[in-house]
């Protein structure tokens, strides 16, 4: 804890020199900047190699400071009240005079916003009078990190320093929900889309393909850049097999999401277990069917983009 707390002041300090710090969140780690700092906003498009058109997602501790970037309105409260803080974004419309680099939003007049629940993150975040944008802590287009290590592989020493949190409960990115006029799941993620629908009781669309460019819409996306093959019931030889289902027989290749059938334990192992394999040298993974319901749903979004890598 006393390691913690010298390590956020660190952080606040290198934040404060408008460089980005390695955060831990539910979801995925992040890789945080200023955001109302071009300065500092550009250094995450440059160490991701990101492109300047995928706007950022926006963290904040509380409403107050939101209060003065973005207007709010009932769904976003309502929505907020129940889920926040947690693994869910929410569009917003920017106000004319938030202080929001252009850099984040791709000179766009809406804003990607979430309140992280991990407890070291808000603590970072309760310090400093800035929000945070923070994208996903990879290489644009691999797989997201979970953990401190998987920042490290993903950015050697070009990153200061990384805050360490554990692995992430959640362990995929949050749903991003549009709030601007009807509400409109744009990505697929820690909060189940159906749960969403349920409590704000109305009919809720889900926009498979935005027309807001942005990095989770791209057809390639959180891929270990090997070849991946979906619904597969025997593999191949040599080939990785991920599995959500206990087998009689354990062969030396089998790699286990769940053993239970747990949709959510097998969400949270997801990256985890394709940064394992892609470690083993593998040239080829092959998935069991997952059923796309509720986590699994969101598993099929994130694998289906991966083996687009050819
Ligand atoms: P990442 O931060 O890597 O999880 O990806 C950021 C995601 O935020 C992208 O996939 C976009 O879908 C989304 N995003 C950020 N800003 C906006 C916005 N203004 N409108 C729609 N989507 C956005
Ligand atoms: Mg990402």
């Amino acid at each position: 804890m006393k390691n913690n707390l010298s390590n956020i002041k660190k952080a606040v300090k290198i934040l404060n020199k408008n460089q980005c710090v390695g955060i831990p969140t539910e979801t995925v780690y992040g890789l945080a900047a200023n955001a109302y700092s071009s300065d500092a906003t550009d250094k995450i498009f440059k160490l991701k190699k990101r492109p300047k058109k995928n706007p950022l997602i926006v963290h904040y501790f509380n409403l107050k400071l939101l209060k003065k970037d973005c207007e709010i309105n009932d769904n976003f409260l309502k929505l907020y009240k129940k889920y926040s803080p947690g693994p869910i974004s929410y569009i917003l419309k920017l106000k004319k005079k938030s202080l929001i680099s252009k850099n984040v939003t791709n000179k766009k007049n809406t804003l990607a916003v979430r309140f992280p629940s991990h407890r070291l993150t808000r603590n970072l975040l309760k310090q400093l009078n800035y929000p945070l944008a923070a994208p996903s802590a990879n290489i644009s287009t691999k797989i997201s990190p979970v953990s401190k290590k998987d920042v490290k592989d993903e950015f050697g020493r070009k990153v200061k320093l990384i805050l360490d949190g554990g692995q992430s409960k959640i362990g995929v990115e949050s749903t991003i929900i549009n709030l601007i006029k009807k509400p409109q799941i744009l990505r697929l993620g820690g909060i189940p889309k159906e749960q969403i629908k349920k409590y704000l009781n109305s009919h809720l669309v889900y926009i498979k393909k935005s027309k807001i460019n942005s990095p989770g819409q791209e057809k390639t996306h959180y891929s270990p850049y090997i070849k991946l093959r979906l619904n597969i019931k025997k593999p191949n030889r040599n080939e990785a097999f991920v599995l959500i289902k206990k087998r009689k027989k354990m062969n030396q290749n089998y790699f286990y999401l769940s053993k239970k059938n747990n949709l959510k334990e097998a969400a949270k192992n997801l990256y985890k277990t394709l940064r394992f394999i892609k470690k083993r040298k593998y040239k080829s993974i092959a998935v069991e069917k997952i059923p796309n319901k509720g986590f699994g749903e969101v598993i099929n979004d994130r694998l289906k983009r991966a083996s687009n890598f050819k």
